[in-house]
């Protein structure tokens, strides 16, 4: 992705992506020489939330635990986007109601009012001479009641999510650089919650070239491919506040473009410009579908980072599904920890 002068991401044209992807690999050789040798998916740095009910993560001793680990990321790449995303009341509060710990007390607690609620509903109508067979039905239907919520609420928890994960993609557009990707991933550990923010090492330059392979290898179908991300990323959009002068200016050349804005990212520039005209903010939505026009590598590079977080989540939290035959080819798997990599999860979920 490369950013323009008024802060809007565009993605790349097919050679410039090379070049970005050779200096990526020659970058590190002379940097970092104590940096030992990481393997994809090898978890760098797991910082835990300061308190369950206030999340938010101590992000200068990230920076120092990085630093001593031989990641040297400028603040900009990384403090900045990430208290952009995720140091807002808003998401904070998102946190906190979907944490795997408020899951975990919600169950009782719905079995209870799930109880009371339907023994009042039948005792209103029905009449029992056994109180008991009254009690084991209400019992039985609560329980049934309760594990269809709690599994959707699971099951929901596995796909995407839109608060955490797609606020993350502008955070890991900037650390993919430095061979790394961020997620936020939380469950229930000894009945207390566990939240953290992952930093994982991740060298994409392997996953970028099998899937543009894919994609390459499909150019022939192009409609169904396309058709089949419109059906599958349609829900996808990412929202962004925006100094309401910015938005008029661009919005000219947003639907004819072939170099369509992607990704918006208030960096220190864009919040002095935000500030003057503070109180015309306008809201901005962008699809995430990659562009039809696009290259086969940057549209290759556009669903990588779109997904990142949540396989990054889905990851470390050991969650990943995915079909066994992956499993027979582990020259393909470009991860080391888990059974499948990043260009595997999203061929299983996206183009499969
Ligand atoms: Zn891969």
């Amino acid at each position: 992705m490369m950013e323009d002068k008024s802060g809007v991401f565009h993605v790349m044209e097919e050679n410039q992506v090379d070049v970005q992807i050779t200096q990526a690999k020659a970058q590190p050789q002379q940097a970092d020489n104590h940096r030992p040798n990481w393997s994809n998916g090898q978890c760098v740095v797991a910082m835990p939330s300061c308190s369950m009910l206030n999340p938010s993560f101590d992000l200068s001793l990230c920076r120092a635990k990085l630093e001593n680990d031989g990641f040297q990321i400028p603040a900009g790449d990384m403090e900045a986007p990430l208290k952009t995303a995720l140091d807002v009341p808003s998401v904070r509060r998102y946190l906190v109601f979907n944490s795997a710990l408020f899951h975990f007390i919600l169950a009782p607690m719905l079995y209870v009012v799930l109880w009371c609620a339907v023994f009042s509903t039948l005792h209103l109508y029905i009449t029992v001479s056994d109180y008991w067979v009254l009690c084991l039905s209400v019992s039985l239907v609560s329980i049934f009641l309760t594990t269809a919520i709690i599994f959707i609420l699971h099951y929901s928890n596995k796909e995407i999510n839109m608060n955490i994960d797609i606020r993350l993609i502008q955070v890991n557009e900037r650390l993919v650089k430095h061979k790394l990707l961020v997620a936020v991933a939380d469950w229930v550990q000894s009945c207390t919650g566990n939240m953290q923010l992952y930093f994982v090492f991740w060298d994409i330059s392997r996953c970028l070239s099998a899937l543009t392979e894919t994609l390459e290898e499909r150019s022939f179908v192009e409609n169904d491919t396309q058709i089949k991300l419109k059906r599958k990323m349609s829900h996808l959009v990412l929202v962004t506040e925006d100094a309401a002068v910015d938005s008029e200016v661009e919005g000219s050349d947003v639907d004819s473009s072939e170099q369509r804005p992607l990704l918006r990212h208030a960096d220190t520039g864009r919040r002095t410009s935000s500030s003057r005209h503070e109180g015309a903010k306008v809201t901005t939505n962008y699809n995430l579908i990659p562009d039809v026009a696009l290259p086969a590598q940057a549209k290759a590079y556009q669903l990588l980072m779109t997904y990142s977080a949540a396989y990054v989540r889905l990851l470390v939290s050991e969650r990943l599904s995915g079909p066994s035959h992956y499993q027979l080819q582990p020259r393909r798997n470009h991860c080391s920890t888990g059974h499948l990599c990043l260009c595997q999860y999203i061929k299983n979920k996206i183009l499969r």
